[in-house]
C-alpha cells in the first residue's frame, strides 16, 4: 500500500475513533498551519454540517473544517488534492440550500463563516475607490450580504444586485447567480463582480477577474462550487439610495400583468429600480400576503380575489434620496400611467432602503415566532421562456397549483433580462431577450414535502411534453442526461473547467453533478 494511503486511512480511522468535542485531526499528518482544534467531529459539529434550509436531506460529513484563516482552507484542500485518495470537500455558507448542496459524504464540511471571527470581522470587509473601476468592496465570501449592506451604507455606498433575503453568504449566492427584482437594471450578483480569490480543486489560492485568469473567473460564477472555494469578492458598489417608493399593482388577467411587468422593465433611465410579482390564491395562507396592506384593503383585494381565485401581484420599487426635490408620487404614477392593473388597485407605501431590501428578515421572524421557519421547504425555481409564460400561467399555477387547493407559501413570477447576463459565466439560463423568474417556495408545514415535491416533478415532466424549456435554478435533482441537457452548449465548458480546476473532482459533491 503506497504511503500516503496509509496515511490517509490512518486520518480516517483516527477521526472514526474519536467522540466529543475537542476532537483533533492527527496532528502530524496534517500541515502545521492547521491547528488541531479547527477541524471537529462531534455530534453538535456534524448535525449542523448535515442539514440545511430545506430540511429535506441529511448528510454527514467525516468533519468539519471552523477556519480562521483562508490558509486553514488551502491547507486542508491541498491535503486532499495531494493524496493519492482525495477525500471531498464542500464550502457551506449559510446552509440555506434547499437539497444538501452544501453537505458531504465520506469528506469534510468547510464551515466559511467561522472567517468572520471576532478578530477578522473588521477587515473581512473593505471598501475601497478603484481608479478605474469606481467604489468596490472588497468582501470576505463567508460574509452575509446584510453585513455588507451595513458596512457601506456608513459610506453612503450599496452593492447594487440583491437577493430578495440577506442573510445568505457572498460566496453562497455567487455559486449560483444571485437574483432578485433588481436584476433586470443590473444583471444578477455575479454580473457584479470584478475580481475574486478562489482556492481551487488543485488547492492552489488563485486571484481572477475578466483580466486576470477570466476562464475560472467566469467558470466560479454561477459554477455551483465545482471549481474552487471563494474566499473573496470585489463587489461593485455605487451611491446607495436613503427612501424608496414602493408600489403593489393587483391584476386578474395574466396577459395584461405580465405585458406590464415586460414594459416596465423596458425603460431604462428613469424607470424602476426593482420588480418583482407573486400569485395570490383564494386559500393563500391568512397572513402570506395581507401584512403589508392596510385592513380595508386587504378587504377589498379579498373581495376581489372571491370573484376571479387567483390575483398577480406586481411590485414595483423606485429609489430616491431624501436630497430629491421632486414629487415622488407624480414621478412614479407618470411610470404607471396606461397600465392595466384593476382600477384603483394600486397600493404605495415609503420605506427606507434598508427596510426594503431587508423586507424578508421581517417575515421571518414572524414565521420563526409562529414555529413555521423550521420546516421542510420543496421549493422549485425555474427560468421560463417568455414565449411560453402564458401556456406556463395556464397548466401550471391554475390547472395545477390552484386546483390542488392546498395553503403554499409565496409563488413568484416576474420577468428579467437577458442582456445583464455574461454568457461566459457558469450560470444558466433559457434562450430568449426575457424571461421569467418563477419561484415556488412552498413551505411544508405539515412536515409533508413529499407531496410539494411530487407536484414539483408533475410540473417539470409537464413542461418537458409541451415543451416548455424551463432552466432550474438552485436545484440539485438531476441525473447526469439532465444535467447535460440543463447546461446544454456550456456543457462541454464546463466538464472541461472542471478537469482544469478541480480534476479529482473534490469540491462541492452535493450539488450531485459529477459523483
Ligand atoms: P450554501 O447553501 O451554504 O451553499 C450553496 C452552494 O455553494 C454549495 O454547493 C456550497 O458548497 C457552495 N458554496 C458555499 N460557499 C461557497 C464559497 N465560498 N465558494 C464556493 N462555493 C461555495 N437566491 C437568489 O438568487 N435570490 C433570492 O432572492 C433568494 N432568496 C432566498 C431566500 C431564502 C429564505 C433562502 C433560504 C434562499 C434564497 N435564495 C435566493 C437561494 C440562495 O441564494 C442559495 O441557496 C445560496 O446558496 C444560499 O447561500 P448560502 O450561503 O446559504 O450557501
Amino acid at each position: 500500500m503506497p504511503s500516503s494511503m496509509i496515511i490517509f486511512l490512518t486520518i480516517l480511522s483516527h477521526l472514526i475513533s474519536i467522540n466529543g468535542r475537542n476532537v483533533t485531526w492527527n496532528a502530524s499528518l496534517l500541515p502545521p498551519e492547521i491547528p488541531d482544534n479547527k477541524l471537529r467531529r462531534d455530534a453538535e459539529a456534524i448535525e449542523l454540517a448535515s442539514r440545511d434550509f430545506g430540511k429535506i436531506v441529511n448528510i454527514k460529513p467525516d468533519a468539519v473544517l471552523y477556519p480562521s484563516s483562508v490558509d486553514d482552507i488551502l491547507n486542508l484542500v491541498s491535503l486532499s488534492y495531494n493524496s493519492t485518495t482525495p477525500f471531498r470537500v464542500a464550502g457551506k455558507g449559510r446552509g440555506h440550500s434547499i437539497r444538501g448542496q452544501a453537505m458531504v459524504k465520506d469528506g469534510v464540511v468547510v464551515e466559511m463563516t467561522s472567517l468572520n471571527g471576532v478578530k477578522n470581522k473588521n477587515n473581512r470587509i473593505i471598501i475601497l475607490k478603484d481608479p478605474e473601476l469606481g467604489f468596490c468592496a472588497d468582501v470576505g465570501a463567508e460574509q452575509l450580504w446584510i453585513d455588507v449592506l451595513n458596512a457601506t451604507l456608513q459610506q453612503g455606498l450599496s452593492p447594487v444586485s440583491w437577493t430578495d433575503y440577506l442573510y445568505l453568504t457572498v460566496g453562497g449566492t455567487l455559486s449560483n447567480a444571485g437574483i432578485s427584482g433588481q436584476t433586470f437594471r443590473h444583471g444578477p450578483q455575479i454580473s457584479n463582480v470584478y475580481e475574486l480569490d478562489v482556492i481551487t480543486g488543485k488547492g492552489e489560492l488563485v486571484t481572477c477577474s475578466n483580466k486576470n485568469n477570466p476562464e475560472l473567473f467566469y467558470a466560479v460564477l454561477g459554477g455551483l462550487g465545482q471549481f474552487g472555494i471563494i474566499t473573496r469578492a470585489r463587489i461593485r458598489l455605487d451611491n446607495a439610495p436613503s427612501k424608496v417608493k414602493w408600489v403593489k399593482l393587483i391584476y386578474y388577467d395574466f396577459s395584461a400583468y405580465s405585458r406590464d411587468q415586460e414594459k416596465l422593465i423596458s425603460i431604462n433611465d428613469d424607470g424602476l429600480n426593482y420588480l418583482e410579482g407573486s400569485l395570490i390564491m383564494d386559500y393563500s395562507l391568512p397572513d402570506s400576503w395581507k401584512s403589508w396592506f392596510s385592513p380595508d384593503d386587504v378587504a377589498r383585494i379579498s373581495s376581489l380575489l372571491t370573484n376571479h381565485k387567483i390575483l398577480y401581484c406586481m411590485e414595483a420599487v423606485k429609489y430616491y434620496n431624501y436630497t430629491n426635490t421632486i414629487n415622488e408620487d407624480e414621478d412614479v404614477d407618470k411610470l404607471f400611467e396606461g397600465l392595466s392593473y384593476v382600477p384603483g388597485f394600486i397600493f404605495k407605501k415609503d420605506a427606507t432602503y434598508m427596510d426594503f431590501l431587508n423586507r424578508v428578515r421581517v417575515e421571518e421572524l414572524l414565521l420563526q415566532s409562529l414555529g413555521l421557519w423550521d420546516v421542510p421547504h420543496p421549493w422549485l425555481n425555474m427560468f421560463v421562456p417568455k414565449s411560453r409564460i402564458m401556456d406556463f400561467n395556464q397548466r401550471v399555477f391554475v390547472d395545477i397549483i390552484h386546483k390542488q387547493n392546498r395553503s403554499t407559501g409565496p409563488l413568484l413570477a416576474y420577468p428579467t433580462k437577458r442582456n445583464t447576463w455574461d454568457d461566459r459565466m457558469s450560470a444558466v439560463i433559457p434562450d430568449g431577450e426575457i424571461f421569467y423568474v418563477v419561484g415556488l417556495l412552498h413551505s411544508a408545514e405539515d412536515g409533508d414535502w413529499e407531496t410539494w415535491d411530487n407536484q414539483n416533478k408533475q410540473i417539470l415532466d409537464l413542461c418537458k411534453k409541451i415543451g416548455i424549456e424551463v432552466k432550474e435554478y438552485l436545484s440539485n435533482q438531476k441525473t447526469k442526461e439532465e444535467w447535460i441537457l440543463h447546461f446544454g452548449s456550456k456543457w462541454e465548458t464546463f466538464v472541461q473547467r472542471k478537469t482544469q480546476f478541480d480534476p479529482k473532482m473534490i469540491l462541492s459533491p452535493g450539488q450531485n453533478i459529477f459523483n
